[in-house]
């Protein structure tokens, strides 16, 4: 048996229409799994499962924003009732916070991204483990960050909303291994994606550009700050999730990978 197979499971993802999260669901269809793809943008959602549809997948779009606990729950109970029992929960949904520090960030921005990147991470756990406990088994993955290890790769509400999830992944790893379920985390680096570009919309107007903040903005930061020299792709992180969604990764919990060209270990 090939033990990196997912064939047959049942696997929702959030964030799923653009970036990291799109290859989450694309790899995880790829590798037999039918795929929920769940984004507060329907029309990427959307996309994200035609594209799994063209190349041969199973896969439903599903619109929710993913910190309301009610728009989540209805999603979920739709990629139930249509692709079966939920098997894995990638919980990846998240916002950039445009680095702003402790004396910058106003409430506001504060508020959302502790909502989106954290609770809605909590929201998708605690939605994930109320389908898993009955059946004694599942897989849950949080999309943290490097952010969530480091006092850096974000401002502050963005390092104190990953921290979280980090701490979440513990908790519930601890409180539910015995019970057939593991949760981990993924902490990437350095990825391109539309991250500030979305994460600008979301918070809506009045947010100042986060076009050209941060660490690793350019060539020249990325390579100070990461040993590899260079960005990741969408694929090294989505490569990561596969893993720990597999029955190989069965005895991995409460981990917290990062995939980040060695910006960690530094
Ligand atoms: P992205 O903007 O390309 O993708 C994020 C997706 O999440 C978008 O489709 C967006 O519409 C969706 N989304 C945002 N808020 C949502 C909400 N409340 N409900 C439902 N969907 C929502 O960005 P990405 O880089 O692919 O980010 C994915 C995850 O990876 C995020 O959690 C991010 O914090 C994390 N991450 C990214 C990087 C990076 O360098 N890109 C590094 C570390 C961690």
């Amino acid at each position: 048996m090939n033990e990196m197979s997912l064939n047959d499971r049942m696997a929702v993802v959030t964030g799923a229409g653009s970036g990291i999260g799109r290859a989450i669901a694309e790899m995880l269809a790829a590798r037999g799994a039918r795929v929920a793809a769940v984004d507060i943008d329907a029309a990427a959602a959307a996309e994200t499962a035609r594209r799994i549809a063209d190349a041969g997948g199973r896969a439903e779009a599903f619109q929710a924003d993913t910190s309301a606990a009610a728009e989540l729950d209805r999603a979920v109970s739709g990629a139930v009732e249509k692709l079966g029992p939920l098997e894995i929960m990638v919980n990846n949904a998240g916002i950039l916070d445009g680095y702003f520090d402790a004396h910058e960030v106003t409430e506001a921005v504060w508020r959302r991204v502790i909502d989106i990147d954290l609770t809605g991470t909590f929201l998708g756990c605690q939605r994930a483990v109320r389908e898993m406990l009955p059946r004694g088994r599942g897989r849950i993955v949080n999309m943290a960050s490097v952010a969530g290890l480091n006092g850096t790769g974000g401002g502050a509400a963005y390092v104190a909303a990953k921290h979280g999830v980090v701490g979440l992944t513990r908790q519930m790893a601890a409180a539910y291994a015995s019970r057939g379920i593991t949760v981990n985390a993924v902490c990437p680096g350095a990825i391109p994606t539309g991250l500030r570009a979305h994460s600008q919309a979301i918070l809506g107007p009045g947010v100042p550009d986060m076009s050209g903040r941060g660490i690793a903005v350019n060539d020249d930061q990325v390579r100070a700050v990461v040993p590899a020299g260079r960005r990741g792709t969408v694929e090294d992180v989505a490569a990561a999730v596969c893993f720990l969604a597999s029955d190989a990764a069965g005895y991995i919990t409460g981990h917290a990978l990062t995939v980040d060209g060695g910006w960690r270990a530094k």
